[in-house]
């Protein structure tokens, strides 16, 4: 005991005498920003003998493997014009059928050409085993609103030349030029690890938990090549994306760049941006970037022990230089500040701590208070003004909050927003929050008709499992149209024999895949139909004329049930 007390003393004197001031690295310019768009210089690379990357086509990469008599292609790009280019390429290469798909993950990026790439030969598609899940989280219950907040952060809704690239690929190709997604489910899954053989290749998929939870990284050992998903790539990582995720766990992300390292790959084949050859250069790059990502989440941690919320900690959090100076942790994709507020909420959830914001005030009443504080509406947007002409261009964005709370059409308002908005953009250099700022801006524009980068189409209903649809009925009913009303419905699709029992039951609708007796209403539709009208893609009056949707029962149920949910 008295041994351990001298050796705390110890420390704490060796500890205070070491002290150092820290140098951060400087912080990126949005020059810099465009000569990153370089790294996106559309060519397929030949990495190593048999190993193919496409680059600059799409926001992602997409990779061929050559085997004996067929190959294998490792994520497919997002849409089906930008598979269908890359595929050709891929043919004149090597002419051999396609005998596997691997997804290193489920984002749109990486999965939405596999149908071009999957059409000649229907190959297995190998994924983790929740893959599934998450794809149809964001084609389902989420499609609205990521639909929207992606097509901010990637520029979707400016014009090409605007974006000059998104940090990981030169622009998002899903939803632009009427592009169309191409989706396909995968048909082999694993948990942990699994080995196979195709057409000579050795290879060693492993679940490497990083930027998504569903991650997997690729490992062919006969030929020391990595392929690490979106666990590695040229920018500082996106611990945190602003379009909204789940929590993106640091830890595991380390433990999965800690499992590649200790395979010593001599080629590294990610996802986004070039290859790198060589040994030492890739320890060396990985360890660099696994630094980066713990040193994020342990200071975040050690900062929300000492009792420090969100803002202040995002405030303080810093690369230190020789980690911020690496070419791979420059902040043109994720950022440090996000990432500490990600790690926070994954720890702690969404209270900062503080009892003032346990119960805030309404947001409109905050912004009434406001205007009051500074004597009428008409001082608070000249001290607005007076902000943006002194460049405090994120101070006079927030009074424009207060501003349009109070008038919420008021054109001085709004166009001194879009003005901030504007300013913001072209001064920031991390192209997802730059895009963000200059989306927002072009959104406030009355005549913007906003597009829906993720709108359903016939083609991606018909692989949309019917299970996952009806998840997707929950989240859309309405209570001030149900809460009076119990009804039991039950749907039976005539073409897989698959039956729901529905009730909606006072703003509720409780769904269970299998028949309970007592429904007033019984619904007989192919899959495909039923989800056409549910997507919104056909009429549901106009499929009861034709016979598309045959009803036994009450078919004022079925309409007050269709009035409850939104389509
Ligand atoms: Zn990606």
């Amino acid at each position: 005991m008295k041994n351990s007390f001298y050796l705390f003393i110890l420390v704490l004197l060796i500890s205070c005498s070491e002290e150092v001031e820290i140098e951060t690295s400087q912080s990126s310019t949005p020059d810099e920003l465009i000569e990153h768009s370089s790294e996106f210089k559309k060519e397929v690379i030949e990495v190593a003998d048999g190993i193919h990357m496409a680059i600059g086509y799409a926001l992602a990469n997409a990779m061929m493997v050559e085997g004996e008599d067929s190959n294998i292609i490792i994520d497919t790009t997002g849409t089906i014009e930008t598979a269908r280019e890359v595929k050709d390429i891929f043919h004149s290469i090597n002419p051999n059928p396609i005998s596997a798909i691997i997804y290193t993950h489920n984002h749109g990026d990486h999965v939405y050409g596999a149908s071009v790439f999957a059409e000649d030969s229907n190959p297995d598609i190998y994924a983790h085993s929740s893959t599934s899940k998450y794809i149809s989280r964001v084609v389902g219950i989420l499609r609205p609103i990521i639909s929207s907040r992606s097509s901010k952060m990637f520029g979707n809704v400016l014009p090409k030349e605007d974006v000059e690239n998104n940090g990981i690929g030169p622009f998002l190709e899903i939803g632009r030029d009427e592009r169309t997604p191409g989706l396909l489910y995968p048909t082999k899954v694993f948990d942990d690890e699994l080995e196979f053989e195709i057409s000579g290749i050795k290879v060693v998929l492993y679940h490497a938990p990083g930027e998504t939870n569903d991650q997997l990284f690729v490992w062919l050992p006969d030929k020391k090549a990595l392929f690490p998903g979106d666990n590695f790539y040229k920018t500082f990582p996106n611990l945190y994306t602003i379009r909204g995720t789940p929590y993106r766990d640091l830890a595991g992300w380390v433990n999965s760049l800690d499992m590649m390292r200790y395979l010593e790959p001599e080629y590294l084949i990610p996802s986004h941006t070039r290859p790198i050859s060589g040994k030492e250069e890739i320890s060396k790059l990985l360890t660099t970037y696994r630094d980066g990502i713990q040193f994020i989440h342990d200071q975040t941690i050690r900062l929300m022990n000492q009792g420090l919320g969100p803002d202040e900690i995002a405030e303080r959090i810093y690369l230190p230089k020789h980690l911020g100076d690496s070419p791979f942790l420059k902040e043109f994709y994720g950022s440090p500040e996000w990432s500490a507020r990600n790690v926070f909420s994954g720890y702690l959830g969404w209270f900062d701590g503080n009892p003032s914001t346990l119960k805030p005030v309404p947001k409109y009443k905050e912004a009434k208070n406001i205007v009051d504080l500074a004597g009428g509406w008409e001082n608070l947007f000249k001290l607005a003004e007076d902000s943006f002409k002194k460049e405090e261009y994120q101070w006079a964005l927030q009074l424009t909050d207060y501003l349009l709370l109070n008038k919420p059409d008021n054109d001085d308002a709004l166009l001194l927003r879009i003005s901030c908005l504007e300013a913001l953009g072209e001064n920031e250099s991390n192209p997802n929050s730059r895009y963000y700022y200059l989306s927002s801006a072009t959104l406030l524009d009355k005549s913007y008709k906003p597009n829906d980068i993720l709108a359903p189409t016939l083609e991606v209903i018909k692989k949309y499992p019917i299970e996952a649809m009806m998840e997707t009925l929950k989240v859309n009913v309405i209570p001030e149209k149900s809460i009076d009303k119990n009804i039991q419905l039950l749907f039976n699709f005539t073409d897989s024999g698959k039956k729901f029992s529905l009730f909606l039951r006072k703003g509720v609708l409780e769904i269970q895949s299998f028949e309970v007796p007592g429904s007033s209403v019984q619904v007989m539709a192919k899959e495909e139909d039923m989800k056409a009208v549910l997507t919104g893609l056909k009429s549901l009056p106009i499929s009861l004329v034709t016979g598309s949707i045959k009803v036994n029962g009450s078919k004022a149920d079925l309409l007050s049930f269709f009035s409850s949910v939104r389509s």
